[in-house]
């Protein structure tokens, strides 16, 4: 069972339950001040591809030392330890006392950190303005990685969130990343032959697909071009700062390559045949960015390609590379999450504008005082305005109430509710049919209104 606690994330109170903190009225004397929230703590859960349920499970588990007060990653948080008692997550007396554990999904996409800021702002909500400190504000560790240098973006994010107030937000649908080849045969994979052609002391930086020279070669997702070209002509120089600049990437590995910037993160393909896109082009998902080839330090026709979230970390054993397919299978997890909560946020808006309306319409009527069974594209032509004492047939007003009343209670799509007439019938109308929609008659009948207005005026 969860709650919706901002237009992308749920909130499940109920799955996890830690054993591990410190009671309300224990604190005092474990921490030698009383437990009083003025703060939130954020951590990172450490390796990257590591899955939410696990990270609950583990900090739920019995007999631990450790534990968080959530666990949040895109689209979804759990709350495992009550903010009215102390978690263990602060590694100091003063963190776990006065602030509020949140473990967050470690790569940090996109959607990540909308969550954390939504469930950041619903906590706001409960207890009042909040500090946003990292893990290590409070002793000597790494954590909370990638999210330390984006705090200031946390809090400006929450203050802009609790100032919109309301939580009907419309989201953007966001396609899911795609595979650059299909489902092409796979060589060699992330992490494997760490003695062979590949420098990183993890192994290969990518995953290589065995496919034919001049085999298309599709963007995995809508970014900017930021490298198109042999890799020779990356920037030279052997110092730190111009191998960051060329994303690590050796003048002589990868041929013709593509990077393309999205944002959160990079995606590069390597020793293409060709490539016709230049620096500063954009591309959409799945929108063809070269033909592969052999070029560069090939054994033969392949494709590598890799994935690099920001921020880079050049020594990760990788040159900042990670796993790509699990990065995918977690983006794309996040996104159909965040595609779930954007369909739900715009029926909710469809909801709204829905009871706005239905009351506008009930004001106009009263206000013309006379029929509108006319009106409604046929529907009540049989219909009066009050109702026909003695007979089933409900009139036009009576309808408008119940329908209002339905929808204060229930927030509930209203194609059902009307007393049969809407029984097959959507909110904005089915595609392709003369089935027009709910909303799409509330506009005609709005119009009708008007004119009608208008005449009485004019009369
Ligand atoms: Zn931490
Ligand atoms: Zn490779």
């Amino acid at each position: 069972m969860a709650t919706r606690i901002g237009p992308t994330t749920w909130l499940d109170e109920s799955t996890w339950s830690s054993p591990n903190y410190t009671p309300a009225a224990q604190v005092p004397n474990m921490y030698g001040q009383p437990r009083k929230i003025t703060g939130v703590t954020v951590h990172h859960w450490g390796a990257d591809g590591q899955r939410f349920e696990d990270v609950a499970n583990y900090l739920s588990r019995t007999g631990g030392n450790t534990s968080a007060h959530f666990v949040v990653e895109a689209g979804r948080a759990a709350c495992l330890v009550s903010p009215a008692d102390a978690a263990w997550h602060a590694g100091s007396a003063e963190g776990n006392a006065t602030t509020i554990g949140i473990e967050c999904h470690p790569e940090l996409l996109d959607g990540d950190m909308t969550s954390l800021v939504e469930l950041i702002a619903w906590l706001e909500g409960v207890y009042g303005s909040l500090k946003v400190y990292g893990h290590r504000d409070w002793t000597q560790t790494a954590c909370p990685g990638r999210y330390y240098p984006r705090i200031s973006e946390i809090v400006s994010r929450v203050n802009a969130l609790r100032a919109g107030g309301s939580t009907a937000t419309t989201i953007a649908a966001v396609p899911a990343m795609v595979l650059p080849v299909g489902d092409a045969r796979v060589s060699q994979d992330f992490g494997q032959n760490g003695t062979q052609f590949n420098l990183a002391s993890g192994g290969h930086t990518g995953r290589d697909y065995a496919v034919p020279t001049g085999t298309q070669v599709h963007a995995s997702l809508a970014g900017t071009v930021v490298w198109a070209d042999w890799a020779n002509n990356l920037p030279g120089g052997d110092t730190a700062a111009a191998w960051a600049n060329r994303w690590y990437l050796h003048p002589s590995f990868g041929g013709i390559v593509v990077v393309l910037d999205h944002g959160n993160f990079l995606t590069v393909y390597a020793h293409l045949n060709s490539t016709s896109l230049n620096r500063g082009d954009t591309v959409t998902t799945g929108q063809v960015i070269g033909l592969s080839g052999a070029t560069g330090a090939a054994t033969g026709p392949h494709l590598h390609w890799e994935v690099l979230p920001k921020p880079f970390a050049w020594s990760n054993g990788y040159y900042g590379r990670v796993n790509p397919t699990q990065f995918r299978n977690n983006y794309n997890a996040a996104h159909q999450r965040i595609a779930s909560a954007a369909a739900v946020v715009a029926a909710d808006n469809e909801e709204a504008e829905l009871a706005n309306r239905v009351d506008e319409l009930l004001s106009l009527v009263k206000d013309t005082k006379k029929r509108v069974d006319i009106i409604w594209g046929g529907i009540f032509t049989e219909f009066s305005y009050s109702g026909k004492k003695g007979t089933n047939e409900p009139g036009i007003i009576p309808t408008l109430k119940t329908m209002k009343a339905k929808l204060d209670d229930t927030k509930r799509r209203v194609d059902i509710i009307w007393g049969g007439v809407f029984t097959t019938y959507s909110m904005t109308g089915k595609p392709g049919t003369e089935q027009p929609g709910i909303l799409r008659r509330l506009d005609t009948m709005q119009k009708e209104i008007d004119q009608l207005k208008t005449e009485q005026k004019e009369a």
